[in-house]
């Protein structure tokens, strides 16, 4: 365990006289039939939406190697089951559980309508996969989510949620809830809360509710024992148990903006180290999914300070869990985007100077100039979008002088594209001021960057499904055996007859003789008795097929009394 790099295993397999194949089998990964085993602790880091060129922007920007340059590294492929440029919630459930989804699905396998050419999708459509975070749950481990964005959007939420769509974020809520996870940190208060109902925060802050469902998770998080905290200083004093720490009503700042606009927050490294910190007081080990949620937003928007302050603080948070892993041999740390976004490129068609004569200063002053980013810069703008307020606006806060006719530009993009004032002021300000080209305001196919610590990273480019088996293995959990305990289909399990009673159409609930399982929590009641038992697993329906999908033990107690 104490073992890290090629070297070291090399040297100790000379004083130790173990076969090559025995530590093989424990510390590397390849294609076939060598696997990762014997990790106590899994952290899986996903910077969203990037490649190696922000990685490299971020090098010459911070002026020394980063904590991912340092580790071993691989390759992935991305493609989902409908696309080769994925999106973010299929990409997600391919790491996570280990199957290759639809676009916008979470957990649950693909749609059969429009599978790319030759793919053969390896679950039934709709059916609930389980994530390595259920796995690890199951096996007595901790788990752990944090984000920078509202938790319940894509890539957290393939880790602990099974809905075809990523934009149900109540229902994605009420999953996450109920899955027991012991500690989640990010965005996304308001789909806590009923509608209606208001939560006020340390800060002084109103959240309203979104919640269309009547029920309010946040009371339920607080009567399963959690706490909640809404601000950094109260997550740092946490030194045990289980927590939700949610620092906005929806999604966390950017990095770079957060002392503009919200103080209260923790940094993505402040929430990794203490997510760690609590996680890790379990004998049995934890499973933890960091993800840097706006890498990927920066992308989207063209946005080159953004995108690369935002991956500067994701890598942070990985040297936070490296760090762990030096303290805590037994700990594998996977880093990896989910795709790329944006096209970002260092050297585009507009650069002044000849390619070959781009200083460190060329590419990187622009960016140290730029004290926000452009979604920062326009809210400090305010509602006059006058050229004159553009020139003053980005002479403040970018520290980059432009006249009148390259303002009226940026104006011209904005009408041109629908793109919006900030994407248009990064097109302009990125073409015409910086080093840094960009392809699209999409997501973009090409593999991935993998980046590994405390083991060495597997040979060649792997599937973004391995991944999933990767972390699995390493800490010696089943995903498919998981899947067969927690999600079988309620019309095979329980031998009796059973319904889906949907006269609350946002609460349904199944009913078979006195058992009662409402979808999408771990709960099962039986009819006239005041008690509740808490299951194993989710309670999942499928809408698309009406398949509702039950845990082996819920079929086992109905089919007692049934
Ligand atoms: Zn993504």
């Amino acid at each position: 365990m104490l073992l890290r790099f090629k070297r070291s295993i090399v040297v100790s397999l000379v004083v130790l006289g173990l076969s090559l194949l025995m530590v093989q089998s424990a510390w590397s990964y390849g294609h076939g039939d060598t696997k990762y085993s014997g990790f106590k602790n899994v952290i899986i880091m996903i910077p969203d939406g990037c490649d190696e060129t922000v990685q490299t922007v971020a090098r010459w920007y911070k002026g020394e190697d980063l904590q991912v340059d340092k580790m071993d590294g691989g390759g992935v492929k991305v493609h989902m089951a409908n696309s080769v440029i994925p999106g973010s919630a299929a990409a997600a459930t391919a790491f996570a559980t280990g199957h290759k989804t639809t676009v916008r699905f979470l957990g649950v396998g693909p749609r059969t309508t429009d599978l790319l050419t030759g793919f053969t999708p390896t679950a039934e459509p709709y059916a609930p996969v389980a994530s390595v975070i259920e796995a690890a749950k199951a096996a007595g481990k901790s788990t752990g989510i944090v984000s920078t964005s509202r938790v319940t959007h894509a890539t957290p939420a393939a880790f602990a949620c099974h809905i075809q769509d990523r934009g149900m974020d109540n229902e994605i809520m009420e999953h996450m809830v109920y899955n027991n996870i012991n500690v989640v940190f990010g965005g996304g208060a308001r789909h806590l809360i009923p509608s209606g109902n208001t939560y006020t925060t340390t800060f002084g802050a109103e959240w309203g509710g979104k919640r269309t469902d009547g029920e309010d998770l946040m009371q339920v998080l607080l009567d399963r024992g959690y706490r909640f905290v809404d601000n950094k200083d109260d997550m740092a004093e946490l030194t045990s148990g289980n927590v939700w720490g949610l620092f906005d009503d929806s999604h966390m700042q950017p990095d770079m903006d957060r002392q503009h606009f919200a103080t209260h927050e923790p940094s993505l490294a402040e929430m990794t180290s203490k997510a760690i910190e609590l996680l890790a007081q379990n004998d049995n080990g934890f499973c933890l999914m960091v993800e840097g949620s706006q890498v990927d937003w920066a992308g989207h928007a063209n946005d080159p300070v953004y995108m690369t302050r935002d991956f500067i603080a994701f890598d942070d948070a990985v040297k936070a869990a490296c760090d762990f892993a030096d303290q805590n041999p037994g700990t594998l740390v996977l880093a990896y985007p989910d795709h790329n976004t944006g096209g970002m490129k260092i050297g585009h068609y507009y650069t002044a100077m000849g390619y070959t004569e781009t200083t460190i200063e060329d590419l990187v002053d622009p960016l140290k100039g730029m004290t926000i980013t452009a979604g920062g810069l326009t809210r400090m703008m305010g509602s006059d979008t006058s050229v004159a307020n553009i020139i003053a606006t980005i002479s403040l806060y970018w520290n980059i002088v432009i006249d009148e006719t390259e303002a009226q530009e940026i104006l011209d993009y904005d009408e041109e594209t629908g793109a919006g004032l900030s994407y248009s002021i990064s097109h302009v300000i990125s073409k015409n001021h910086t080093a840094i080209g960009w392809t699209t305001h999409g997501h973009n196919g090409e593999t991935v960057p993998l980046w590994v610590y405390g083991a060495d990273a597997p040979a060649g480019i792997i599937d973004n499904t391995e991944l999933a088996l990767m972390a699995a293995d390493a800490i010696g959990v089943d995903l498919a055996a998981t899947t067969s305990d927690l999600y079988v289909d309620a019309a095979t399990a329980i031998t009796g007859t059973f319904q889906l009673d949907k006269t609350d159409p946002e609460n349904p609930v199944l009913k078979a003789g006195v058992s009662e399982i409402p979808m999408s929590k771990d709960t099962m009641k039986f009819t006239g008795w005041d008690w509740e038992i808490e299951l194993p697993g989710l309670a999942v329906y499928a809408p698309e097929t009406d398949t509702v999908y039950i845990s082996e033990k819920a079929a086992w107690i109905i089919n007692l009394f049934n």
